[in-house]
């Protein structure tokens, strides 16, 4: 008996035309994220991918499913076993590979799907002849056909059978690089690590940009940052994180504009230093984890004053959100626990006592024109710093 991974593909089925670049960008992220875990023969074949280990004894079962369960574009997987394609040999792989489930439940049914039609029984007589079986060897187990504690699935495929119980939730989404790139503006928060893992769900690879105020924040807060990035990473694959040197226009904010329109003002300067560098990494849109309402500078207002600042898309995904709802995901995905650490950042460092909720985009202008504000872009840009993540 031999062991295999099956890859159910999510939307992706959908797809008319292009179906095939989905599922050849499918198969390379796969390929990537496995690598390490051994080699495989991969097939697809009817809206299922088949990961054949080439030497089993090689292969960590628990430790592939963690990378599986990790992998935008996939609905289900689940471990089967292979056998040869004869009742028998199906019987024998049923009771011995799910021997352990099935000395544990109570109810369960057979499954079955025929995709090589020349096989000697029809689906429901496969069910039929397997669930008399595991009747006959499990004197635990009964048939409850509409709520069974198990499903037995069996698969007769043109190159064997497979066998295996109910397949668990994938990540969902279509594959990372089929969606674009784009620039995630990326804080020590809760909320902008989940905004970048919910726009890599859907395909889009990531570059990520931080802007850092030393020494108002530490070199502890950037590193906050990676080990979130580090997260954000195991989904959407390796990224390069930009950081960006903020302290010097913040000061000059400080210094010369109303304290009321700081908050905005810095983030139309990070919008437009994001911007160029999203260009010149080839990003054609920006995300961030704005959320409405949540804070002074992300009513309907300030938010059309920040994105006045941009010529490209600014995608917001958490935009309808709660902070609950945005929190569960958080969890979800192993960054909270990071995010709730205690940091400093350079938007906080710089808060005014009493931020404009409805900023006006002729005053912010004005304000803003009291600085240079080409040359504090541009110093911004030629002193970034590159860190490789994952
Ligand atoms: P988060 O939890 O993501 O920090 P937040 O609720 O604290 O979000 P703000 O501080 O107003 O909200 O920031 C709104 C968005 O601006 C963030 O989600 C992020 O996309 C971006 N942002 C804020 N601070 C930074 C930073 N230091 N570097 C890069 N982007 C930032
Ligand atoms: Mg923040």
């Amino acid at each position: 008996m031999k062991e295999v991974m099956l890859i159910k593909l999510g939307e992706i089925v959908l797809k008319g035309l292009n179906k095939k670049n989905f599922e050849d960008k499918l198969i390379k992220n796969i390929r990537e994220k496995i690598a390490e875990v051994g080699e495989f023969e991969i097939k697809i074949m009817q809206s299922t991918i088949y990961l054949m280990p080439q030497n089993e004894n090689d292969v960590d079962f628990a430790q592939l499913e963690k990378k599986i369960s990790k992998i935008f574009g996939i609905a289900r997987y689940t471990r089967a076993a292979w056998c040869q394609k004869n009742l028998d040999s199906i019987k024998e792989t049923v009771a011995e590979y799910l021997q352990k489930e099935l000395r544990m439940a109570k109810t369960f049914k057979v499954e079955s799907k025929r995709s090589d039609k020349k096989f000697e029984l029809k689906s429901p007589e496969i069910s039929a002849a397997i669930g008399e079986h595991i009747l006959e060897r499990f004197s635990n187990l009964s048939v409850d056909v509409n709520h069974p504690e198990i499903t037995i699935m069996v698969e007769i495929r043109d190159f064997g059978a497979y066998v295996h119980a109910d397949a668990l939730p994938g990540a969902g989404g279509l594959p990372v690089g089929m969606g674009g790139r784009a620039a995630v503006l990326i804080s020590g928060g809760i909320d902008s690590p989940v905004a970048a893992w919910m726009m890599a769900k859907r395909g889009v690879e990531l570059v990520a940009i931080h802007f850092a105020s030393p020494p108002y924040t530490s070199p502890r807060a950037e590193q906050k940052v990676v080990a979130l990035l580090n997260k954000v990473a195991q989904f959407s694959g390796k990224l390069e994180m930009i950081t960006v040197p903020f302290t010097q226009i913040q000061e000059k904010i400080k210094s010369n504009c109303a304290e009321d329109f700081f908050t905005i003002i810095m983030r139309r300067f990070m919008i437009q230093i994001a911007q160029k560098l999203a260009q010149k990494y080839r990003c054609k849109a920006l995300i961030t984890g704005e959320s409405l309402g949540q804070v002074a500078s992300q009513t309907i207002s300030a938010i059309a004053c920040t994105e006045a600042a941009a010529q490209m898309p600014v995608f917001r995904p958490l935009i309808g959100m709660d902070k609950d709802e945005i929190v569960a995901i958080a969890r979800k995905i192993d960054t909270f626990e990071t995010s709730i650490l205690p940091y400093e950042d350079c938007c906080t460092v710089f808060t005014p006592r009493h931020p404009k909720t409805k900023p006006i985009l002729s005053d912010v202008q004005k304000e803003e024109s009291k600085l240079n504000c080409k040359e504090l872009v541009n110093f911004a840009i030629e002193n970034i710093k590159i860190t490789k993540i994952l």
